[in-house]
């Protein structure tokens, strides 16, 4: 799960240019509260911590560089809610509680706006986020869009003919349109977060990879190579990108990896095929997502695999099948940046935002859906650590389940392929494939 030579750089790294934001920790260190991890889960519990007025009692530790994980490399598309479904929530905790943490999750989504406001943070958002549904059932996606009003989310739905007139692929059917939603480059503003927190008094390390935690006096001592720190209390947001320093944890987080590409800038060639700047994904398991950027390229990710494939050809390949079946028309074109990252999933498919025992916190488990959750998470744990607040209990059901290392990578690659192959079938794979067989 560590850093590997193989986390290629991505189009935000290639286009933010290397930016250091701390030195490396060395010497003993006191401090009220230690944040381990440079992600947005470390980031957003630093700057809610931040404006609570504790900057200065907070050091965050990175074991690379600020958003070299998840954060830095993710699809940038942002949008209430989580990754788990919301009617498979509901039926695991109850309408009402699903209510409450849907109402969460919005607020995560309103604070990133917020912030990226307030602390003038230059990451090019754009309104928008459209579902398109690769299913030919309106009742369906109505009957979604209705939960979702109810929760109080003014989506809208809109019929095929609305969203083939925009975006040209014979692969959609009806879509779904969040004008709360938005997209961004995920790296510029993890940055812009870490200089936010800075300025607040956070002081901030990088390549301080923690990799020893334990009990001293009332408090812990975190150890990194060169250096220690002291703290009252510690909050663990590691994702799945370094030495994850607590057992518990070690033992209930999966990585699962997913892919980004960037094609070359496209011009009049894109415009004629995706009418909208908004960013797109379809309602598969397995869902294709793409976002036009401000340069006429397309960014365009997709595909879950518990086993990280790095071969650039292979993946290149991957991604271009894909592209192709729901644009032909953009099949032949050049991809200029590839790269995988590795999302933090826990079993339930939830966040996991708790204290794991006196003095420890974790926000953790956001998998493909964290832009939003990290910043709500941040915010919770914040105000549980400074002001006693517990709305973190809402997330009291979704604990640290085991997931068994080597045989729950197995079980949930399995459980991927199988809902993969719902899928396929329910979007008339089998009917095509036995169609393609007779011709
Ligand atoms: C390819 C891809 C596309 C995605 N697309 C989207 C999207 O479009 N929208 C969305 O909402 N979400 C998306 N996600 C999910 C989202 O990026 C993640 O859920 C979120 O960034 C997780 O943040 P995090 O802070 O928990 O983890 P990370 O961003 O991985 O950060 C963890 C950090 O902790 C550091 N660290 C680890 N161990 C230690 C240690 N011992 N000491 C010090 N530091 C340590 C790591 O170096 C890392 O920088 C995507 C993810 C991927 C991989």
């Amino acid at each position: 799960m560590g850093t590997t030579r193989a986390d290629p750089p991505t189009w935000y790294h290639r286009q933010g240019g290397p930016m250091e934001l701390g030195p490396p920790l060395e010497g003993s260190h006191q401090a009220r509260i230690a944040i381990i991890g440079g992600g947005l889960a470390g980031l957003g519990t630093a700057l809610s911590l931040a404006e609570r007025g504790l900057g200065h009692e907070v050091m965050l530790l990175e074991a690379a560089r600020i958003g070299h994980g998840a954060s830095g490399r993710n699809g940038g598309m942002i949008s209430a809610g989580f990754t788990r479904s919301l009617d498979d929530l509901a039926a695991r905790v109850g309408r009402d509680h699903a209510r409450q943490l849907f109402a969460l999750s919005r607020e995560g989504l309103e604070l990133v706006r917020c912030r990226i406001r307030r602390h003038r943070i230059a990451c090019a958002p754009v309104d928008g986020v459209v579902e398109v549904s690769w299913f030919d059932d309106a009742d369906d996606l109505r009957a979604y869009v209705a939960l979702l009003n109810d929760f109080g989310h003014p989506v809208e739905f809109w019929p095929r003919e609305r969203v083939r007139a925009i975006w040209r692929s014979p692969r959609y059917h009806d879509a779904v349109f969040d004008p709360t939603g938005f997209h961004l480059d995920p790296l510029a503003f993890a940055r812009g977060c870490a200089q936010a927190a800075q300025a607040a008094g956070v002081r901030l390390f990088e390549g301080s990879p923690v990799v020893r935690l334990h009990r001293q006096g009332g408090g812990f001592r975190l150890e990194t190579p060169r250096g220690c720190v002291m703290a009252e209390q510690v909050v663990l947001a590691p994702g799945v990108y370094g030495p994850v320093p607590h057992p518990r944890l070690r033992r209930a987080l999966l990585g699962v990896a997913s892919y980004v590409v960037v094609t070359e800038p496209l011009g009049e060639r894109l415009a004629r095929v995706v009418g909208a700047p908004h960013a797109v994904f379809d309602d598969r398991m397995a869902t294709g997502y793409y976002r036009p950027l401000a340069d006429g390229r397309l960014l365009w990710g997709g595909r879950v695999s518990l086993f990280e494939t790095h071969h650039p050809d292979r993946l290149a390949r991957l991604m271009r099948r894909d592209l192709a079946q729901v644009y032909p028309q953009l099949a032949d074109v050049r991809f200029e940046a590839l790269w995988s990252g590795r999302m933090p999933f826990c079993r339930h498919k939830m966040p996991v935002v708790r204290r794991l025992e006196p003095g420890v916190w974790v926000a953790t488990g956001f998998g493909g859906h964290g832009l939003n959750t990290t910043a709500m998470a941040g915010e919770l744990v914040a105000a549980a650590l400074v002001e006693g607040d517990d709305r973190w209990r809402a997330f009291d059901p979704f604990t640290l389940p085991p997931v068994f290392d080597g045989l729950g990578r197995l079980a949930a690659q399995l459980y991927y392929w199988g809902f993969m192959l719902h899928d396929w079938l329910r979007a008339g794979g089998a009917t095509a494939w036995r169609m393609t067989k007779h011709r």
